[in-house]
């Protein structure tokens, strides 16, 4: 039996698992799944699957680099237009705006 890659304590066993991105339901996956603590490993043919899947979802190049710019004496940041269809976002919409911590902001709809 092969052990767990991360926790090395667990072993392995195969199975289907869901696979979620950004909320969004993908498919079923195979996977070998920790016992222990419950990470999912994907082979490289399954990987290529999820990323066909995930491309067909539209759910692909919605996690891009975007820079800070300046407007008056406050700083904006442009969305992707991916991301804006993705969300539904519209001009004029209201967001909320918090830091999760010094290197990450949370932006609730
Ligand atoms: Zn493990």
């Amino acid at each position: 039996m092969t052990k767990c890659y991360l926790c090395e304590q667990g072993t392995l066993i195969r199975k289907k698992v869901p696979y979620n991105l950004y909320g969004v339901y993908v498919d079923d996956f195979d996977a070998e799944v920790c016992s222990q603590c419950g990470e999912e490993f994907f082979d490289e043919q399954t990987s290529q699957k999820i990323t066909e899947k995930v491309k067909k979802k539209g759910l692909w190049g919605l996690s891009a680099k975007t820079k800070i710019g300046r407007v008056g004496s406050t700083l904006d940041i442009r969305f992707p237009k991916r991301l804006i269809q993705f969300l539904g976002l519209k001009k004029g919409g209201e967001v909320t705006v918090y830091p999760e911590d010094k290197k990450k902001i949370v932006i609730e709809i």
